[in-house]
């Protein structure tokens, strides 16, 4: 007989064995929007920019991109999170982003925070926490300020908060790297 004795005797080897493999990607989960949002950060990276990158979901499809332009357009209110904010008001054609998630890699900022709630979106998930001025619970939380704000999102901290950290480190080190060596 050719029968596999193993086999016959664990007979949900095979099956346990496909549960333990990595899940398909889910194009509506978290990590994948997240994982956007880090293509975006990179971008940031690769021109010089403190990489922090963020997308708006509508109705799970995204909607806007953005990356950090503070050095790019000269204008230091150009963060991620405004610049992604006002495309998705453009794309929406109404500045109430109703039913909408902004992902972005890093805790917002306080001008960014600000910005948030008065877009009014659902959700603001975030990648790695700032301690030191995040405004979504790391400093302070302006996005659960109500009263007095008039708007109350629901935030979903560190999500690939490891990879988003990873990317901002990478980048300092690297910075602090070159700035030595135009010393030297
Ligand atoms: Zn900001």
């Amino acid at each position: 007989m050719s029968r596999n004795p193993r086999a016959c005797r664990r007979p949900n080897l095979y099956l346990s064995g496909v549960d333990d493999m990595d899940p398909i990607i889910d194009l509506h989960s978290d990590s994948y929007f997240m994982g956007q949002a880090l293509r975006e950060a990179r971008k940031a990276y690769a021109a010089d920019e403190v990489p922090v990158g963020a997308v708006v979901v509508h109705e799970g499809r995204i909607i806007s991109r953005a990356w950090n332009q503070v050095e790019t357009l000269k204008d230091a209110t150009a963060h991620a999170e405004m610049l992604a904010l006002t495309a998705a008001q453009v794309a929406l054609g109404d500045w109430r982003l109703e039913k909408c998630t902004l992902y972005v890699t890093k805790e917002p900022c306080p001008m960014c925070a600000g910005a948030i709630v008065h877009c009014r979106p659902e959700r603001v998930v975030f990648g790695c926490p700032d301690a030191k001025a995040g405004a979504a619970g790391g400093w302070i939380n302006l996005l659960d300020a109500n009263p007095p704000l008039n708007h109350r999102c629901e935030v979903t901290p560190g999500v690939l908060g490891e990879e988003c950290l990873y990317l901002l480190q990478s980048f300092f080190r690297e910075a602090r790297e070159n700035k030595k060596r135009i010393k030297e």
